[in-house]
């Protein structure tokens, strides 16, 4: 099955992989040079453009930065929903607004393809061992069509209702998320205001009540766990503007049914301050610099 792969980032480039690893023709395709020869570098057939990537594919999967690019890819600049074969699966796995996938999903259907959004969750780490999860918004038969794609890069499906569906669970995920790494850099960092060690601190947590992916996965401080993104500079993992972008549509999905979430405003304030202070490309975990300067 020829499936077309639009988005070689942090996430994309790795998913990409999995997906020729497990016998798919995969025609992969991103504007950045770096992205492509780290998934060429792996086997993967690279395209000269999206347009000439999804020529011919069954499958197409985009797994791009925010809304703009989604909407643009398909709708918009390169207007793909008009290129891609009657019949075609898309699955856009990029974290974007509700109203977005919703929009792009009935373009799609209005010119006989079918359309799942399906944003991940489980980080580069889940995305180069084949373990995220997908959590699924669009019809059920799509998500069927789609399920033996899907678990080629990952471990878990969640099907959360219609087309936006797999958004608005995602956007919950990750307000959780942003909030718990801030507060658990706040907690380092009061240890270590006290002189504590922060490995042991976080060792204490991690089998504690305290403990989540942030302690755990992605700790926050650098040298507590080799291969989280803190131990390398705060380079790779997830950035902290694409955090600061999901805290923004967490809280408008909030204003849009009249929902609280005071402790997403405050975090999504702390990832903007992150950003100003110069760390928008880092690794969100860098918010704990706001609190202190790691040793
Ligand atoms: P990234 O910035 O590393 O990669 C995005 C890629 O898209 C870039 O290589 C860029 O060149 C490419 N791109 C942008 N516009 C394009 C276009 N029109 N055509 C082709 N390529 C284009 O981002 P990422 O970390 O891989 O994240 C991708 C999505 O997944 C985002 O929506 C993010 O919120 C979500 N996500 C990321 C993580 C993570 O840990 N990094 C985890 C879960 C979900």
């Amino acid at each position: 099955m020829k499936v077309a792969f639009i988005g070689l980032g942090n996430m994309g480039g790795p998913m990409a992989i999995n997906l020729k690893r497990a016998g798919y023709t995969v025609q992969a395709f991103d504007l950045s040079a770096d992205a492509i020869a780290k998934v060429r570098a792996e086997g993967v057939d690279v395209a000269a453009s999206a347009r000439e990537a999804v020529q011919g594919a069954e499958v197409v999967i985009s797994m791009l930065p925010a809304s703009k690019h989604v909407e643009s890819l398909y709708l918009g600049d390169e207007g793909l929903i008009k290129l891609i074969q009657p019949g075609a699966l898309l699955i856009d796995c990029s974290t974007i607004a509700p109203a977005s996938a919703q929009k792009v999903a009935a373009a799609a259907t209005s010119q006989g393809l079918q359309m799942i959004d399906a944003p991940v969750s489980g980080g580069v780490a889940g995305a180069t061992a084949g373990t995220l999860t997908f959590i699924v918004g669009g019809p059920a038969e799509a998500l069927e069509r789609a399920r033996p794609v899907l678990q080629a890069m990952g471990k878990n499906i969640f099907h959360m209702g219609d087309a936006g569906a797999g958004q608005v669970a995602k956007l919950c995920n990750n307000m959780a998320l942003g909030v718990i790494m801030a507060v658990t850099g706040e907690a380092l960092a009061l240890g270590a205001a006290h002189g504590l060690d922060a490995k042991t601190l976080s060792q204490m947590m991690a089998v504690s009540t305290g403990r989540s992916w942030a302690t755990e996965v992605c700790n926050p401080w650098p040298g507590v766990l080799e291969n989280a993104p803190a131990s390398r500079g705060y380079s790779g993992g997830f950035g902290n503007d694409l955090m600061l972008k999901d805290m923004g549509l967490a809280v408008e999905a909030a204003i849009g049914v009249g929902a609280t979430v005071p402790l997403g405003e405050l975090a999504r304030n702390l990832y903007a301050m992150n950003k100003q202070a110069g760390r928008g490309g880092q690794d969100f975990s860098s918010v704990v610099q706001l609190m202190t300067k790691p040793a």
